[in-house]
C-alpha cells in the first residue's frame, strides 16, 4: 500500500521511478562534499521603479553524468533525508557570502530571500542558525529574506513562530512563499511573524483568464495593505500579467518576464553595468 491504505498495482515505471530516486540519493551525499551544487539569483523587482527589490537564491545541482539537475525533483529526495540539513547549511552561507559580496560592491537597497524548508524548521532553531550565518559571512541582517512555504506554517509548533519573531527583531525579513496554496485562513494571517506575502504562481496564470482569481488577488492585495505586508507575485511570464498585477495594486514581480534565474557571475557583472 502507499501508506494511505490504497493498494497501488505495480507498474514497470514505478520501479524505474524507484530505481532513479535511490540512485540521486546516493549520488546526492557525494555530490554534497564535491561542491556540484551552485545557486542561482532570480531578482524581485519593484513595478515603480524597477529597482531590485530582492534576490531569491534558487538552488541546483550539476550532475557529471546527468547534467543540470533541477530543484523540484532534488529537493523533495534531500528532504526524505537529513541530506537536507547538510545541503540547507550551505545553500544559506552561500546566498549570504554572495549577497554580502554584492552588498560591499554598493548594491545596498536589494536583500538574499532564501528558501528554508519544512524539514529544516522542524529540525533547527532557525534563530541561532540564521545569526550566526550572517556573522559568519559578514551579511547584515537588513539584507536578508527567508522565505517559508504557506503549508509550513500551518502544521507548526509555537516554537517556530518565537524563532521567527526573535529574528523579525533583529530585521530579518520573513515571506510566506507560496502563498494561496495552503488553505490557511486569511484570518491566522495576523498573528504570523510575517512581512511578505509571496503569492503563488497559479494566481498569476489563472487570474488573466479567470476574474474570479482576479478578485481573489485584489482582495490579497487589499488585506496585506491594510496589515501592512508587502506582496510580491512569482511567476510572470507575459505583458498581459504584468498589466493586470499592476492594476491591481501588486508592487513586486519575480518571473520569467524579468529575468531567469542567473548564475553570479551573470548578476555580478550587470549588476556593474547598470551600477548600483
Ligand atoms: P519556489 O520557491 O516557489 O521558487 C520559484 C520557482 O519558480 C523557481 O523554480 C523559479 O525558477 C521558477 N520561476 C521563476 N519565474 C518563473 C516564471 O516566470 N515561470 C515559471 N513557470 N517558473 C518561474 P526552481 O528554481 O526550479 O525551484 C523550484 C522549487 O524548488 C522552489 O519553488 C522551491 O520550492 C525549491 N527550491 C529551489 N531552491 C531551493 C533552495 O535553495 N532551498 C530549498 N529548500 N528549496 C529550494
Ligand atoms: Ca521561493
Ligand atoms: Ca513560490
Ligand atoms: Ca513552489
Amino acid at each position: 500500500t502507499d501508506g494511505r491504505g490504497v493498494y497501488r498495482i505495480y507498474s514497470p515505471e514505478m520501479g524505474s521511478n524507484m530505481r532513479r530516486y535511490h540512485y540521486l540519493l546516493d549520488e546526492m551525499r557525494i555530490a554534497i562534499d564535491s561542491s556540484n551544487f551552485f545557486l542561482t539569483f532570480q531578482p524581485i523587482i519593484n513595478i515603480d521603479d524597477c529597482g531590485i527589490s530582492y534576490f531569491e537564491a534558487l538552488v541546483r545541482w550539476q550532475h557529471p553524468v546527468e547534467g543540470t539537475i533541477t530543484p523540484d525533483e532534488f529537493i523533495p529526495i534531500a528532504e526524505d533525508s537529513t541530506l537536507i540539513l547538510e545541503l540547507g547549511d550551505w545553500i544559506l552561507e552561500e546566498a549570504c557570502r554572495q549577497m554580502a559580496a554584492w552588498y560591499s560592491a554598493g548594491m545596498k537597497k536589494a536583500r538574499i530571500s532564501v528558501n528554508v524548508s519544512a524539514i529544516q524548521v522542524k529540525h533547527k532553531p532557525l534563530y541561532d542558525w540564521v545569526m550566526d550565518t550572517l556573522s559568519k559571512t559578514g551579511l547584515p541582517v537588513c539584507a536578508l529574506m527567508l522565505e517559508i512555504t504557506e503549508s509550513c506554517f500551518i502544521s507548526a509548533p509555537d516554537e517556530l513562530f518565537d524563532e521567527l519573531k526573535k529574528l523579525q527583531a533583529q530585521g530579518v525579513m520573513i515571506a510566506i512563499d507560496d502563498f494561496g496554496t495552503g488553505f490557511s485562513s486569511l484570518s491566522v494571517l495576523a498573528n504570523l511573524p510575517v512581512d511578505v506575502l509571496k503569492i503563488d504562481k497559479l494566481f498569476v496564470s489563472e487570474a488573466v483568464q479567470n476574474s474570479k482569481y482576479s478578485k481573489i488577488l485584489h482582495s490579497i492585495v487589499d488585506m496585506a495593505e491594510k496589515l501592512e505586508l508587502k506582496v510580491v507575485a512569482e511567476g510572470i511570464e507575459q505583458v498581459e500579467q504584468l498589466e493586470l498585477l499592476k492594476s491591481i495594486g501588486v508592487k513586486n514581480i519575480q518571473g520569467y518576464l524579468i529575468s531567469r534565474p542567473q548564475r553570479s557571475a551573470y548578476v555580478g557583472e550587470k549588476i556593474f553595468e547598470q551600477g548600483v
